[in-house]
């Protein structure tokens, strides 16, 4: 592991957390304590984790598939959940006891020194779960598509990103940052904190009149476990291309013209592009953003046959038929559950032909 990858692989960002006077434990001590003994202090809380790195219901928002965890080298955890819509989570322990529990960063820690028998002397309250419940914080859009374009001016072309290379795909145009931003752990506060790592950043877009503007950024790390649009930024009708005006030598077009291709990743849509279904793809970003994609596409190109490109998953399928049922398209998914058309492309199988 390399040393950025363990701030994008410990985005909790335990030691920036307040230290509350009256506390006899901080962050570190707790951290350090739980070091490999996460499945049963989390266990005695009631929180049952899955099979490591299996896709499973969320032990916090139920679902199907929607969780993962695994076992970091330090002996913490990492998890990451899409909440059924595809608005993606992930933490460490304590972020996963305060969306479990729906209890405040404090109170986790609480919960975790006492499971670990290092009382701290407080009192948990412990509120009945509500999904989404946190008030949404955003900051004015004119100031994060300044800051988008401050940082994708900054960058450099995106030839060798490790992701890239993952996902073996071309540039097809993207750029790459050791720059990019996440939330404050204070969830109060509206003040993105630097981040640092190898990100692969994409545009995202909106329609103003006739013509596209870049509202916004996608970073994914270098690994493709983080997907980070700016933060406090919203997502719906935003959409990216992969390959727009890049014609891939490798895999000369053979997709049928007047085809429409919309993913929920870049990846995805990037693989489509690669293998010649289409070019450019749609990014839609998140399953749920799908439908919303799916209007702007119909009403741009009333006569395009519109291809939803979705992963086999639960939100992948379910926001899929949904975007259909109101555009108009249809839905191609892998047929493993679970794969996506990046994992198809990438063991050489055979893609969908419209
Ligand atoms: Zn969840």
């Amino acid at each position: 592991m390399e040393p950025d990858e363990k701030e994008v692989g410990r985005p909790a960002a335990t030691p920036h957390r307040t230290q509350p006077d009256h506390y006899n434990t901080s962050f570190a001590d707790a951290s350090r304590a739980a070091q490999g003994q996460w499945q049963w202090i989390l266990n005695s809380m009631g929180i049952h984790l899955p099979t490591e790195n299996r896709h499973a219901p969320c032990p916090g928002c139920g679902g199907k598939d929607r969780f993962r965890w695994e076992l970091n080298d330090d002996g913490g955890i990492f998890w990451i959940c899409s909440q059924g819509d595809g608005d993606t989570i992930h933490g460490d322990g304590f972020d996963l006891v305060q969306h479990c529990l729906n209890v405040s960063a404090r109170d986790s820690l609480d919960l975790v020194t006492r499971a670990l028998g290092m009382d701290n002397g407080t009192n948990v309250v412990l509120h009945p779960r509500h999904p989404k419940a946190a008030k949404r914080v955003t900051v004015n859009p004119a100031r994060v598509s300044a800051a988008c374009h401050h940082v994708w001016n900054e960058a450099k072309p995106a030839d060798g990103h490790p992701y890239l290379e993952l996902k073996k795909l071309d540039p097809l145009g993207l750029r790459r940052s050791s720059r990019w931003f996440r939330k404050d752990p204070n969830p109060a506060i509206a003040k993105p904190r630097p981040l640092n790592g190898d990100w692969l950043l994409i545009q995202r877009l909106e329609m103003h009149g006739l013509g596209l503007q870049v509202v916004n950024l996608q970073a994914i790390s270098s690994d493709g476990r983080i997907k980070l649009p700016f933060p406090y930024s919203t997502t719906k009708g935003q959409f990216g291309f992969a390959g727009l005006g890049m014609p891939c030598d490798k895999h000369p077009r053979r997709g049928k013209k007047n085809l429409v291709c919309i993913t929920e990743g870049f990846a995805t849509g990037a693989s489509l592009v690669m293998a010649g279904i289409c070019e450019p793809a749609v990014i839609a970003f998140t399953a749920s953003n799908l439908p919303s994609v799916g209007v702007l596409v119909r009403r741009a190109y009333p006569d395009a046959r519109i291809v939803f490109a979705a992963d086999h998953d639960e939100a992948g399928l379910k926001f899929a038929h949904q975007a259909a049922a109101e555009s108009g398209g249809r839905v191609i998914a892998p047929d493993v559950e679970g794969e996506d058309w990046s994992d198809v492309y990438l063991r050489g199988g055979e893609m969908f032909c419209e």
